[in-house]
């Protein structure tokens, strides 16, 4: 497949309506890179804790960095800026603690918080994401493959 068809794919792809919007608005994928050498979270992403993720999953879209599964089209992670990162988790298989106001797992605390680009709130992305870093304690690339192996089979928004 083109990448111009795997874009088309991405685009009309119903889970993607709320990342498209928050990223770059190119609607040229390449195959991930590192950003020229300059981008030191895109290394991070795809290299480092994407390692287990095939290949045909990493794309850049201008500045941003893609990972989507590619028989699904469905995006389950992104980066963007210095060193935000963003997943679609397996929140069945996260360590973490329900939050002791709401209950929830997915509570929009999870998309809300610092990064080393600053305050980020990724609310508006829905109650399918998070931000990584408010869900992984070392176990990014874990959930870098649960949430790929996810994106998979499941083509709900
Ligand atoms: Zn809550």
């Amino acid at each position: 497949m083109s990448l111009e068809a795997l874009y088309a794919r991405v685009a009309a792809h119903p889970g993607n309506q709320t990342i498209l919007p928050r990223l770059c608005r190119s609607t040229t994928l390449r195959p991930g890179s590192n950003g020229g050498g300059y981008d030191e979270g895109a290394g991070v992403f795809f290299w480092e804790w994407g390692a287990r993720i095939p290949d045909d999953a990493k794309y850049d879209l201008g500045y941003s960095h893609l990972m989507i599964h590619p028989a699904t089209a469905l995006v389950f992670a992104a980066q963007e800026g210095r060193f935000t990162f963003m997943i679609r988790p397996v929140w069945s298989r996260l360590d973490v603690l329900p939050c002791p106001r709401c209950g929830a797992l997915d509570c929009d605390r999870r998309r809300r918080g610092p990064t080393l680009d600053g305050d980020v709130d990724l609310t508006a992305l829905g109650r399918a994401w998070a931000l990584l870093s408010n869900v992984a304690f070392e176990d990014e690339d874990d959930q870098l493959l649960w949430a790929y192996e996810q994106a998979g089979v499941t083509a709900s928004p």
